[in-house]
């Protein structure tokens, strides 16, 4: 079946038919018990008849008892007696103090022989007083209820009634029959509700599913489903696809925006060196000319190769592809390296390097990718702050993890552009990077937050305009938790207890 509507119209009425089949053979046990107890007392109430009857003959005086011509032939109740158990219905036995039949009615009589013994000897062994029994003939089967009679104090009479259980109008056939003939008409008449009622149930569903086609047809992320007023389940539905367009459509956004920006920062070195490879093949252009057209192509070809690196290597961080080499590594030669390099780029640009605090300690990392980030940061300071300014660069061993902070006294970062540093292709000032000789691409600091995450850490930003910024890398120590896995870092912020220092937040002065 394919929908689920039919599949609950065909589940819904299963369940109908299914209730209404117990339904009737409890109905048919109910009313057959209702039949039998009804019996029951209509057997009790003729054997009370009997003992009637049997006290009337009585109370007009005659013997109920004659002894009969025959000797052979025992005694016989009177003719008065007779006449009055004669009026009652069914089997009807009455026997002396002795055990012998005085009186059985027309039906007892007709029965056969053996019929007769087991009528009479259960009779016999039916203990007088409210419970009927019943007895098995080979035609019938039969109600018994019995009573005894006191006369004087060593004569009594037992006296048994009985009624045929055939007499009960119970007659399931017919029950069966009206079942059989109306089913058919509930069955059709069970369907079409269930029909009705899950259609009615999944209208709103179909209506989500019209509206969640419309949108995802790939133009119209910026539209959301209506929610229902209800608050029930489908309202719930309708938000979490809403929240769920929502984030497509930011990483449509995103990935719209990369490729765009991608291929601008492509677009203009090769326009650079196309202009570059036009020059040095004009039959004007003298051999120097042709000499610094080259070598300006080529730097254009290494601004290429740098940016389709960085691209590489985000697309396989996105991936999780990323190449890491974790080894045990020692942060104090590290360190002492990426001082020495700031220093050299400090010297020609005039700046004071200082590093106060450099402390040893061993970190589970790549040493390559980890060098990579710290001297990103050492080299973004120094072309950010201007000629006369201080790098300060320092490296804080904690309990749980090691704390390298760049700290610097250049152009910082304006409070609303916070946000946005580690997107990718983001500057705060696109044309003068671009246009500048050290102008980057803006995916150095996407690179530095992957690596940092990559190794269980966190990259942060302390940052104020004009007055300069902070960037500070917490990695786990080496055995700490957290050192072997990445996305950890959470829980080493807290136990290092240093807020300021580690806070994943981006702040402003
Ligand atoms: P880029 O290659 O352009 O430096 P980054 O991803 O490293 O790319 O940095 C992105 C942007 O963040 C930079 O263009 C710059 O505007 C800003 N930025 C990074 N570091 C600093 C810093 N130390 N001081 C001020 N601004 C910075």
């Amino acid at each position: 079946m394919s929908s689920i509507r039919a599949r609950l119209t065909a589940a819904y009425t299963a369940a109908f038919i299914g209730t209404l089949v117990i339904f009737s053979i409890a109905l048919l046990a109910v009313r057959r018990e209702i039949l039998f107890r009804e019996l029951d007392a209509r057997v009790q109430a003729e054997a009370d008849q009997v003992v009637r009857a049997i006290g009337l003959a009585r109370n007009t005086g005659t013997d109920p008892i004659v002894a009969q011509e025959d000797p052979l032939a025992g005694p016989r109740v009177s003719f008065r007696m007779r006449s009055f158990l004669s009026l009652l219905d069914g089997y009807v036995l009455v026997q002396d103090s002795t055990g012998y039949d005085i009186y059985a009615s027309p039906s007892v009589q007709q029965l056969s022989v053996s019929d007769r013994d087991a009528f009479s000897s259960a009779a016999r062994q039916s203990a007088s007083g409210g419970a009927t029994e019943r007895v098995q003939l080979s035609m019938d089967r039969v109600v018994l209820a019995t009573r005894i009679v006191p006369l004087s104090e060593n004569a009594r009479y037992k006296a048994y009634a009985a009624l045929s259980m055939n007499d009960i109008q119970f007659t399931p056939r017919e029950l069966l029959g009206t079942m059989l003939v109306i089913t058919p008409f509930l069955l059709a008449i069970s369907m079409t509700f269930a029909w009705a009622i899950a259609g009615r149930a999944f209208r709103p569903i179909d209506r989500i599913i019209d509206q969640v086609e419309a949108i995802t047809d790939g133009r119209s992320l910026h539209r959301r489903l209506a929610i229902g007023a209800a608050g029930d389940e489908l309202a719930r539905l309708s938000s979490t696809l809403n929240a769920f367009i929502e984030r497509l459509e930011t990483s449509f956004g995103a990935l719209r925006r990369f490729t765009a920006d991608a291929s601008h920062e492509l677009k203009t070195p090769l326009a650079v060196m196309r202009a570059d490879i036009e020059r040095s093949l004009s039959p004007t252009s003298t051999a120097s000319e042709q000499a610094i057209a080259i070598e300006e192509a080529l730097e254009q070809v290494t601004r290429m190769a740098d940016l389709v690196d960085s691209l590489l290597t985000l697309a396989r961080a996105d991936e999780g592809r990323f190449d890491l080499y974790r080894e045990p590594v020692e942060l104090g030669p590290l360190m002492r390296e990426v001082v020495e390099t700031a220093r050299l780029l400090g010297e020609d640009a005039d700046l004071t390097i200082d590093a106060p605090v450099l402390d040893d300690a061993e970190v589970l990392a790549d040493l390559t990718r980890l060098r990579q980030l710290y001297l990103n940061l050492v080299t973004n300071a120094i072309k950010y702050t201007p000629r006369g300014g201080r790098v300060e660069i320092t490296l804080v061993r904690g309990e749980a993890a090691a704390t390298f902070a760049v700290k610097d006294t250049g152009i910082g970062i304006a409070a609303a552009d916070l946000p946005y540093i580690f997107e990718r292709f983001w500057r705060a000032d696109r044309v003068r990077s671009r246009a500048s000789e050290r102008g980057g691409f803006g995916l150095g600091l996407a690179i530095c937050q992957w690596i940092a995450q990559a190794h269980g850490g966190a990259l942060s930003v302390q940052s104020r305009l004009g007055r300069g910024s902070t960037f500070t890398v917490v990695i786990p120590l080496a055995g700490a938790p957290g050192s072997g896995m990445t996305g950890e870092y959470e829980s080493i912020v807290h136990s290092v207890g240093d807020d300021d220092a580690v806070s994943p937040m981006l702040t402003a002065d």
